[in-house]
């Protein structure tokens, strides 16, 4: 497998991998997307809220503000607060934390607070992976697209479409034989969150992956002695 063409930006990245294939490329992605740990606000305790939201979606929204930690604490003990009352917007800047090692997102949007309106809430917060919901994934939009070895615009893998033709299903264009002929290179693109650098992210994802395989090897081999 080769690596060229790499960006690594603090929050986005893109390479191209070459002598791969779909499998292994998308088990990096779907890795990055659901096994990498991220610590979100999982119970919201709501004790005023008399805006026309409903309290599961302001809790749903709640969750969705990305939050970091560089360190590992014993999150029981760290709760975020929120007491605000309208006429203002109620921002993810209006929420204080028990803890100074707590990061919140800025300017997040959560709802607008008109006269009298008044929301007061505590937040749990809990650590877990984006296999067990999107408030704990930390990347975005993880992605990948096709291409013929020196060609950088997506083209259209589909069967059945003429080759040199633009196609009607992914409107793509197929490209001529003596294009197809060149080896195929994945073209990987990621954005991360939770304050991970995308090398780190990457890094993680496919060292999760080696980790299970590794597993299914000696649960494999354990198998083999029980013959
Ligand atoms: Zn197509």
């Amino acid at each position: 497998m080769n690596i060229t063409n790499q960006v690594f930006e603090q929050d986005r990245a893109s390479l191209t991998i070459e002598n791969s294939s779909i499998p292994v490329v998308n088990a990096i992605r779907r890795s990055m997307l659901c096994d990498i740990p991220m610590i979100a606000v999982s119970k919201v305790h709501i004790t005023k809220n008399n805006t026309p939201m409903p309290d599961d979606m302001l809790s749903h929204r709640i969750g969705l503000i990305p939050i970091y930690i560089d360190t590992s604490i014993d999150l029981e003990n760290v709760h975020l607060y929120i007491d605000k009352s309208g006429p203002c917007e109620l921002y993810s800047d209006d929420i204080s934390c028990t803890s100074d090692l707590i990061r919140i997102v800025k300017g997040v949007f959560i709802c607008p607070l008109y006269n009298d309106q008044h929301i007061k809430l505590k937040g749990d917060i809990e650590i877990g992976t984006g296999k067990q919901h999107a408030r704990f994934q930390r990347s975005v939009a993880p992605c990948y697209y096709m291409t013929h070895k020196g060609i950088s615009t997506p083209e259209c893998f589909c069967a059945n479409t003429t080759l040199d033709t633009k196609c009607e299903r992914c409107g793509k264009n197929k490209q001529p034989l003596d294009v197809q002929q060149r080896p195929i290179v994945y073209n990987l693109t990621f954005e991360s969150i939770g304050g991970i650098s995308t090398t780190d992210l990457l890094t993680q994802s496919i060292q999760v992956l080696m980790a299970k395989l590794q597993n299914m090897a000696i649960t494999i081999n354990q198998l083999e002695d029980i013959d």
